[in-house]
């Protein structure tokens, strides 16, 4: 098993918060910050806030983490001056895998947006990504479309995930052999691939199920690993507070950890929406 498949949360927020610290070294760095908005009067959530004075003067900056899995395009910079002018922030930094796309570079220049590049591509390969600076993950909801090709004559059996609570991303998503969209501008920012193809044009119920279950089984270290990486406490918890299929910690505050049944277990909502609970139908878990 190759470790580096999976990021250590602390170690990327840590890194960002050295950069941050670095290149500012005299400021108050406030991580997952929330400010009532000047204009809008509703409460704006900071990945992270700059404050320092110069000249006897307050600067504020905002700072951005979202944008890992797509460049950062004139949507989201429009977005983050609505969000600059909300809450009086002097400028705004964006950390980013990917940087930006043509023209939305040279606007944010233009409106006092800095980027910073930041390696990360894994966190789209692991497909999820947990809020700033804080225990918990954001939900992500998973489904499976297959899509018969009629161009290459194969079904795509494709995987979409959902991260709900991060920057969200749209895209097509497309045939991997002849490029055809087969999905227009679906929402996609946990990332998508095909997980199976076959050489006709549909399956039974039966083979959608078995084609889901067998990639469970050979990613479940994977999404196992993502959960117990963060909850290296769950060992000491009581056994019905963990969920049955990831034993992630069930906790009613976060959508993606609130305890839900199937089956006269109780499971998280996360593994709900992903389609697990057919690990449990099969008796893979039980
Ligand atoms: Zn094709
Ligand atoms: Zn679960």
């Amino acid at each position: 098993m190759n470790s580096r498949k999976y990021p250590d949360w602390k170690d990327y927020e840590k890194q960002i918060f050295a950069a941050i610290k670095e290149e500012f070294p005299k400021a108050t760095v406030t991580f997952n910050d929330s400010i009532k908005g000047k204009e809008s009067k509703s409460i704006r959530q900071i990945d992270v806030s700059i404050r320092f004075k110069e000249n006897r003067k307050s600067v504020f900056g905002i700072v951005e983490c979202k944008y890992f899995t797509r460049k950062v395009d004139i949507g989201k910079i429009d977005a983050l001056i609505g969000k600059m002018v909300d809450t009086g922030a002097h400028f705004a930094l964006i950390f980013t895998s990917l940087g930006f796309t043509k023209g939305a570079e040279q606007f944010a220049k233009k409106c006092n947006i800095g980027f910073r590049q930041v390696p990360f591509e894994f966190l789209k390969d692991f497909g999820y990504v947990p809020a700033n600076g804080l225990d918990d993950v954001f939900m992500q909801e998973i489904t499976y479309n297959e899509i018969y090709c009629e161009k290459c004559k194969k079904l795509n059996f494709y995987e979409i995930k959902v991260v709900r609570g991060f920057a969200d991303f749209n895209e097509d998503i497309i045939c991997p052999e002849c490029k055809t969209p087969h999905l227009k501008n679906v929402r996609t920012d946990g990332g998508y691939k095909v997980i199976k193809r076959f050489n006709k044009k549909s399956i039974t119920e039966k083979e959608y199920k078995e084609t889901i279950v067998s990639h469970l089984i050979a990613t479940r270290e994977e999404w196992d690993k993502k959960h117990t990486f963060l909850w290296e406490h769950l060992k000491l918890l009581p056994k019905d507070e963990l969920c049955f299929i990831c034993s992630k910690h069930l906790d009613q505050g976060f959508p993606g950890t609130m305890p839900t049944e199937h089956e006269g277990k109780t499971i998280c909502f996360e593994c709900m929406m992903s389609q697990r609970t057919l690990l449990l139908d099969s008796k893979i878990v039980c």
